[in-house]
């Protein structure tokens, strides 16, 4: 599915949907320009999705195209875990189970391997 040929409407029920499905009835879903200039000094190739948990709100950029799915699970996984989650092992772990790709997760998991790998090197030292 490509989310930015959808309607407002459809994007908005969608979003809804995607939240509702993990428990996440409280938080909002929310269409915006992830690479104003706010977003890019934190990251400079900007954001696809961002997880507010001060005002749960899941933020998705609105050029988002075929990426909707596997970053709006990324967000979410955020929102599951928590605000001190970041891309440690429990995120990972938890998004995998709600259907984040290998493709995906392969970056994050690559970087949990290389951090366990020097805290057991620095173990031995
Ligand atoms: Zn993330």
């Amino acid at each position: 599915m490509n989310f930015s040929k959808m309607t407002y409407e459809q994007q908005q029920a969608i979003g809804r949907e995607f939240l509702d499905r993990f428990g996440l009835h409280d938080w909002r879903f929310s269409m915006e320009n992830l690479r104003n200039t706010r977003y890019l000094q934190r990251e400079p190739s900007g954001f696809l999705g961002v997880c507010d948990h001060t005002n749960k709100v899941i933020r998705i950029d609105w050029r988002i195209g075929r990426m909707f799915r596997q970053t709006m699970l990324h967000e979410i996984a955020h929102a599951l875990v928590g605000k001190d989650g970041d891309h440690g092992s429990e995120w990972l772990d938890k998004a995998h189970e709600i259907g984040c790709s290998q493709r995906h997760l392969l970056p994050y998991g690559q970087k949990i391997l290389e951090k366990l790998l020097q805290e057991t090197e620095a173990g031995r030292a």
